[in-house]
Order: C-alpha cells, then structure tokens, then sequence
C-alpha cells in the first residue's frame, strides 16, 4: 500500500524536486477544476525560471551515479514502481477522472497503457545490449554501446494525464538519464502522485522531478542548457515550436502534434461493426484522444445506411460524471475547451454541413455546472470546410461521402494531419493496399484505434509528427541514448611504425 498522503483541495499543488514535494514561490499560480462539477477543485503553483532551474539542477546533480548504476539495478527500481503503480491504478484513475473528466474505466484503461510501458522499460538491460565485432581487423575488435543523454524533459497534455508521460520518463530513466517532466497544468496531480511512488520504489533523489508551470516553465526547459533532449506531446503550433526552439539551442526533440483521424468504411465492411467501433471511437473520452475518429469517410452507398444508426446511438449516449458506473462519456475538459468545441458546431452550420445531431447545451442533473456537451454528429462535410480541415478535439463527428476507395484514400492522404486512421473492410486486398499506400503513421485495419503496444512505438506523420522519432518501444531506446562505437587493439597486436594510408581489414 502506498505510504503517500492525497492532495486536498485546500492545499496548493507544487512541484516535485530532489524527492520531495516542494512548494510553489513564484507567486503565479491558476486553479484545477473538476470538469463534471465545474468547481475548483485544487491550486495549483506555475514555476518560475528560477524553480525549473532548480529541477534541472537536481536532475543534473543526480545523473552521474544514476548513469554509473548498472542497468539491471535500475531495472529492479523500475520492477518496485511497477509493482507500487499497480497496487495504487485505481487511485490513479480516480485521480484523472476528476482533473480530467474522462470515465472512470476508460481512465482505468489508460493508466494499464502507462503500465505496458513501464513493464517494457523493465527489461532495460536486454534493451541497451551492443553490437560486438570480434577480429575487425587482425587483432582488432569493434563494438557499439548506447549512454544516456543526460539530463532530459518531458512536456505532455492534459488529455492523457498518466499515460503519456509513461511513454516518456521510465525508458528515459531506464536508459540512465535523468528527468524533469512538466506535466499538462490541467490535470497535473497523476504526474506527482507517480514520482512520489518512484521515490518509494527506491529512485535515487532528483532522478525523477516534476515542475508545474505553463508556457514560462516551459520555454525555460527548452534554453536550459543542461536539457540534453525533449519530449513533446500536444497540439501542431506548440509541438511545431517546440521542435524549432529544441533545435535552435542544440536539443534532440521529438515533439508530437496534434490529429484528424478518418475512419474509412468500405460497402463491404459489416455495417454494426462499424457503427460500434466510429460511436466508441469519437465520443469516447469526449473526443479528447489524439487517436479518436473525427471523420468518417463513407464509401459508395454507406452513408444512406449507416447515417441514421450513428444518430439514434449519438443521441442515446449515456452522459454524465465519469465517476458514475454508467457513464460512456464525461464532460469537457474545461469550458474554454467546452465553449471552442460548440463554437465549431456554429461553424459547421455556417459552412453547410448538415447538422444531425446537436450536443450543444447538453445539462446533467445535479452537474449543472459541469463542463459538458453532447455527442454531435454532422453529415456532408466537405474537405473545403473548417469542421473537416481543423482539429476540434471534442465529441463532433464529420461524416464525409467518398464514391470509392481512390477518392476515400485521396481525402486521407491529402490532409495535413497523419496520426491515425482505420479503414473498415472484409476485402483483403483493399486492405494491404490501403495499409500500404496510407500516408499516416498509425493505421487500423478493423480497428479503430491503433495505438501500438508498448514495443512497437508511437508517432503520426506529417504535421501530426516533428522529428524523426517516435515516442517509446525501441524508437524510445534510441531517442534516449547516443549510440558509441568503440574499436580496440592490445599491445601484442600492434604493428611497428606509422600508418598513413586509410585502415582497412588485414
Ligand atoms: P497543448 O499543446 O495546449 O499543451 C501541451 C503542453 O504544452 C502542456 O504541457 C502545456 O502547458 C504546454 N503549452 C501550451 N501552450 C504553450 C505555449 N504557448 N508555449 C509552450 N508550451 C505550451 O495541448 P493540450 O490541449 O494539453 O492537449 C491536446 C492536444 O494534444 C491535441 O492537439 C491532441 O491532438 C494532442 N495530442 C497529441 C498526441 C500525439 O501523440 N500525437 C497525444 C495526445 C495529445
């Protein structure tokens, strides 16, 4: 069981630096709402330069005999907070229904994704085995190692507050470096409830540290010159500046954006199938999922048929407190994200699309002032619309009329966006090629939401995706570590006299 006290509501969320909770002393701070209550529901401290500063410094301070420790030790940390995130998943998930507003099993879901991954960062020293070469040369040999980086940082959103911070900092610290991770400040308290629980698995002090801040802490991170690499998660313009700022001061930046996934349905695919998986794919989570459908392509004569059975279930979904046992869709994040999703709706409507159903103003009895909003669903959205160019993040699905694979293919391709798609078929072929000629990092044959297991590796193309890296599995290994090579030769091999010629074999 875990020793760590929870967060009341009265107390001010600071930071988590060295091992210890430390309190916020920059004087800014904003507050932490519960979306289904609308209420605040905590404080929370934004840092300054000076405390980011102070972060790395103990990440710094923490890295040498952290990278010195041989992998198999810090696998057997990782194997005891492993062991204590799974005796706390359930405080976890609570903890990000309530900052975040998603339902209690889908939050449930998420922290058993971050677990996948800390399982697979457990098996480090397997994953950090060289390449040896013995006798490159007469009495010479070659091998490769991969070292940490350093000091690293993490910079994640607020729609998976647990999950993609785990596709972050246990490989990174497996790896050997040291981690600052300034977590969403929407719903910051699952990134401190975790470094407390590594401390208890027995991490050294400053191996892991949390700063709670905004766009000032973060700017502060990307001109630290002791941040070797950055992890970004979030929308395209701050992942895209993210990934220009990193590299303008010499960081290695993997920086992930934002989405429009389509869900391509074919006239052969099965019809309640595909109903299931766009219903559960667009509402669920509200929508906020960077891998959620907020398209379907409906080839052929699909949409006349499956239209009108979107509806009758968008209409019929259960809303309310993601805590309630019933619930299959929360509230909105905040009302600022509440009010741009329904701003998106009047737009549609503006731009022609038929509305079929409408969420907006969607109540909850005994939630009044919760951040909700129904499941809206649009049809004869063309791709000259805003509702189809732009990424809404919300509960709004755009049905789009292709005549055929080539034309649903073609839409795919030529959006901006290529984190994600699926294409619902029972034909082979049309599924080898669609999988082959998709422009799109992440794609779903029958499956809606593709999002690769721990050792496969997460990361869209285009602008969903900036660097060349993706987010954990082997991807993650390499990001985290530089790669060595080192060739040796012993006194009794050592020819006489200079060599100028270029090396080669003998
Ligand atoms: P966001 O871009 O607003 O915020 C992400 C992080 O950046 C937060 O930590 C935030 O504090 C920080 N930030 C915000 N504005 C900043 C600024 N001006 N300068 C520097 N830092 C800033 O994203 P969000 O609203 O928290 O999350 C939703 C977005 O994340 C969606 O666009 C979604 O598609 C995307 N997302 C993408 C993936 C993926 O894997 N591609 C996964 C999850 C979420």
């Amino acid at each position: 069981m875990s020793l760590i006290q929870p967060y009341t509501a009265s107390e001010e969320l600071g930071h988590y630096i060295a091992g210890r909770r430390v309190a916020g002393t920059s004087g800014r701070g904003q507050a932490v709402y519960n979306p289904a209550s609308g209420a605040v529901a905590r404080q929370l401290a934004l840092a300054s330069a000076q405390e980011v500063a102070a972060a790395v410094a103990s990440a710094r301070a923490a890295f040498a005999d952290w990278a010195d420790t041989p992998p198999i030790r810090r696998a057997r940390v990782l194997n005891k907070f492993l062991q204590l995130v799974n005796e706390n998943r359930d405080t976890l998930a609570a903890m990000i229904t309530a900052e975040h507003g998603k339902v209690f099993s889908d939050a449930q879901g998420e922290v058993s994704r971050g677990i996948d991954i800390i399982e697979f960062a457990c098996g480090v020293p397997q994953l950090l085995k060289g390449d040896y070469t013995d006798q490159v040369s007469t009495g010479i040999d070659n091998w490769t190692l991969r070292q940490p980086l350093g000091v690293v940082a993490g910079i994640t959103p607020f729609n998976f507050p647990c999950m993609v911070p785990c596709w972050m900092f246990p490989m990174a610290i497996a790896a050997g470096n040291t981690f600052v991770l300034k977590p969403s400040e929407r719903d910051p308290s699952p990134a401190l409830f975790m470094a407390e629980l590594f401390t208890q698995a027995g991490l050294p002090d400053g191996v892991f540290n949390v700063v709670q801040g905004d766009k000032l802490a973060v700017d502060a991170l990307l001109e630290h010159p002791d941040v070797k690499a950055i992890s970004f998660v979030g929308s395209t313009p701050i992942a895209h500046y993210i990934h220009e700022r990193g590299s303008h001061f010499g960081k290695r930046v993997q920086a992930l954006g934002g989405a429009k996934n389509h869900m391509v349905v074919m006239p052969d695919a099965d019809i309640e199938q595909a109903v299931d998986a766009l219903i559960g794919a667009a509402y669920g989570s509200a929508g906020e999922r960077c891998m959620a459908i907020s398209v379907a392509v409906l080839v052929g004569d699909v949409a006349d048929k499956i239209v009108p059975l979107l509806a009758e279930r968008a209409r019929a979904l259960k809303i309310g407190n993601g805590m309630a046992a019933d619930a299959e869709m929360g509230p909105i994040v905040t009302r600022e994200a509440r009010d741009r999703i329904e701003n998106y709706i009047a737009i549609g409507i503006e731009e022609g699309a038929s509305l079929v159903v409408d969420g907006r103003g969607h109540q909850v009895a005994g939630c009044e002032a919760g951040f909700f909003t129904g499941g809206t669903l649009f049809d004869h959205v063309t791709p000259a619309m805003r509702i189809y160019k732009e990424e809404i993040f919300g509960p709004v699905l755009a049905c789009v009329r292709a005549r055929d694979f080539g034309e649903a293919l073609q839409l795919v391709n030529d959006h901006e966006f290529g984190n994600g798609v699926a294409c619902f078929t029972s034909d082979g072929g049309i599924a080898r090629e669609f999988a082959r000629r998709v422009q799109v990092g992440m794609v779903g044959i029958n499956v809606p939401i593709p999002v690769p297991m721990a050792w496969h590796g997460f990361g869209g193309w285009k602008k969903s995706l900036f660097g060349d890296m993706h987010a954990y599995g082997e991807e993650g290994v390499r990001f985290y570590t530089k790669q060595k090579s080192v060739m040796q030769r012993w006194a009794g091999s050592i020819a006489k006299g200079a060599e100028f010629a270029m090396p080669t074999a003998k």
